[in-house]
């Protein structure tokens, strides 16, 4: 696991207590050296904050998420600065808002990483939809022929809907269901995570229904 993070003592407190859940961690402090740890050395998951020198979490997760999928747990200072990224769709899949328990970001840790894997793990090996083929193996989305690069999350989101086409989905049994969140707070996630599908799959795909949820339309 990669943690990118310049205040030295949250950097190695995160460091410490990832190690401790037994996994293998590196330290990068600003945004370039983030960059180049992740394409030489291809983490399982990236803890990543916002504020950094070089360029900052946002720019980072544009382009490693670019690279390869990966799943990112972003580190906010304030509730109004994650606010404002889950409005960006940066392709964060969770965020931590600052100061936050070592207990409370190791149990997110395990969240994202479950998710991907009982994703790899369960479903029919594809996924058609209209002209979208999802491969769940290899967790590529291919849109009329041409792959489509999403992040984990936008990955998960798009297999649930996709798994019962035209079915009405509501934003809080999504948000329990890709997210793994009990409560109904952050259903916004799921909005900003839509937006993003629709901006890579096409405007189509995806239909609002509102005050309950989203719909995948399978297209005659
Ligand atoms: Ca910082």
């Amino acid at each position: 696991m990669l943690v990118v993070e310049d205040e030295r003592t949250i950097a190695e407190s995160v460091a410490t207590r990832l190690r401790a859940e037994g996994f293998t961690v590196e330290i990068a402090g600003d945004g370039p050296s983030a960059v180049d740890r992740f394409r030489t050395w291809q983490p399982d998951l990236v803890v990543l904050d916002v504020m950094l020198p070089g360029f900052d979490g946002l720019e980072v997760c544009r382009r490693i998420q670019g690279d390869r999928p990966v799943p990112v747990l972003m580190l906010t200072a304030r509730d109004d600065e994650t606010d404002l990224l889950v409005g960006l769709a940066v392709g964060a899949d969770d965020y931590l808002t600052k100061p936050f328990s070592m207990r409370e970001l190791a149990a997110r840790v395990h969240v994202l990483l479950r998710r991907v894997e009982r994703a790899a793990a369960g479903g029919p090996a594809t996924l058609t939809v209209g002209d979208v083929e999802i491969n769940q193996a290899e967790r590529r989305v291919l849109r009329d022929g041409v792959e489509v690069h999403l992040t984990p999350t936008e990955f998960d989101l798009l297999v649930h809907l996709a798994g019962r086409p035209r079915a009405v989905l509501p934003r809080e049994r999504l948000l329990a269901d890709v997210w793994g969140w009990a409560e109904g707070a952050g259903t916004r996630t799921v909005d900003s995570h839509v937006k993003a599908l629709r901006r890579k799959l096409g405007a189509d795909l995806i239909r609002t229904v509102h005050g309950v949820g989203y719909a995948l339309e399978a297209q005659p």
